[in-house]
């Protein structure tokens, strides 16, 4: 057992090293400092280059053998943004609530676990997988992570993520797993000219017309027990000329499709080629995939999780996959994963805040789930 940590204290000195997406120094330099007395090994590393780079990740842990469980968290915050109440990168206690840009999201979230490791004897491994980059493209953040540790033979058994679920109240919300996503950009090509001389241009819009309709008359499937219907959504629509006297040469078709665990991405941009091509021939889709969709199946961490808030707040979470993606969607490929945290309310938004009371909370049920899940 080592000397108790305050974890509104520590997140406070974490939300005071401004930490926006790609981040490394001296937010890891605060997260270090506190991880070494109690026993843990760090190894800090930093990965690639500008624009996405170079971005810092830290893998800590502590212990030996089997079981291994991991906790995995980001130290990257979204940028602040215009007309905070008081400075984002300055933490201060208002009304119980602490202020700050990370202070849901996740900076806090990191603090009450590693206060929970401060407070904690286990058996086997305990692990803290923290990135820098989960905000942006992730690219050299929690994949790069992944790769340092398969080349050393790491394979955590189970992975709770520390993202803010809860939604009105702590420990009301566990994420079980996440839809995935996938962008698309459909150019239907024309040939372009004077509106006057309409046999010498060849007008796509209709034919994207015809392809919207195509599009929204794709029935995807009906969602199952764990997830909601599979959804798409067009979200821009536009032409290579504004001019009210030309007939434009291209059509471009923007959409995003939010899907479930019964489709895969690439069979989604599949579907999505082969509806273009019956209902505007010629037309070229790009497709970006952002995350594939993901379940962690019913077993010991769901129960782990759900009796340490229950123990804590008196009340069972619901288990959800609503919402966006986490990088559960890289941790999936390890081992069964959950993501559970602060109330989300105010992420990323302007005057960000945690209860002090929830961070406190948090920390027990931390606690709580690092001795089920290590016991001994
Ligand atoms: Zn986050």
């Amino acid at each position: 057992m080592t000397a108790a940590i305050d974890p509104v204290d520590l997140a406070s000195r974490l939300i005071a090293c401004p930490s926006v997406t790609p981040a490394r120094g001296a937010v890891f330099d605060v997260l270090e400092a506190a991880l070494t007395p109690l026993g843990f090994t760090i190894h800090r590393f930093v990965a690639g280059e500008a624009p996405d780079g170079p971005v810092e990740n830290l893998f800590a842990t502590r212990g030996s053998g089997g079981p291994h469980f991991a906790f995995a968290g980001h130290l990257d915050v979204v940028p602040p943004g215009e007309g905070w109440a008081s400075d984002p990168f300055t933490p201060e206690i208002r009304g119980g609530l602490l202020h700050g840009r990370g202070a849901v999201d996740m900076k806090s979230d990191i603090a009450a676990f590693v206060a929970a490791c401060a407070e904690v004897e286990h058996k086997g491994t305990l692990s803290l997988i923290v990135t820098g980059d989960e905000e942006g493209p992730a690219t050299y953040g929690t994949p790069a992570i992944m790769d340092w540790m398969a080349a050393r033979g790491i394979r955590p058994d189970m992975i709770l993520i520390g993202e803010p679920t809860s939604e009105d109240r702590l420990g009301d919300v566990v994420k079980i797993g996440r839809r995935g996503s996938v962008n698309m950009w459909i150019t239907v090509p024309g040939v372009q000219g004077h509106v006057a001389y309409p046999h010498r241009a060849d007008n796509p819009v209709p034919r994207a017309a015809r392809l919207i309709e195509a599009l929204e008359a794709i029935h995807l499937d009906d969602g199952n027990e764990a997830f909601q219907p599979s959804n798409l959504e067009i979200t821009a629509l536009e032409t290579s000329s504004k001019a009210t006297n030309v007939i434009p040469g291209a059509a471009l078709i923007q959409l995003n499709i939010r899907f479930n665990n019964l489709q895969r991405g690439t069979d989604l941009i599949e579907l999505i080629r082969r509806t273009a091509e019956e209902a505007a021939p010629g037309a070229a889709v790009e497709a970006k995939i952002s995350g594939e969709a993901f379940l962690t199946p019913p077993g010991p961490i769901y129960e782990i999780v759900s009796a340490a808030i229950e123990a804590e707040t008196g009340e069972k979470p619901r288990l959800s996959t609503h919402g966006g993606t986490s990088d559960g969607r890289f941790l999936i490929a390890l081992c069964p994963v959950v993501d559970f945290g602060l109330p989300n309310a105010t992420m990323h938004k302007l005057d960000e805040a945690a209860a002090v009371e929830d961070i406190h909370s948090l920390k027990r049920i931390y606690a709580q789930v690092i001795k089920a899940a290590l016991p001994g």
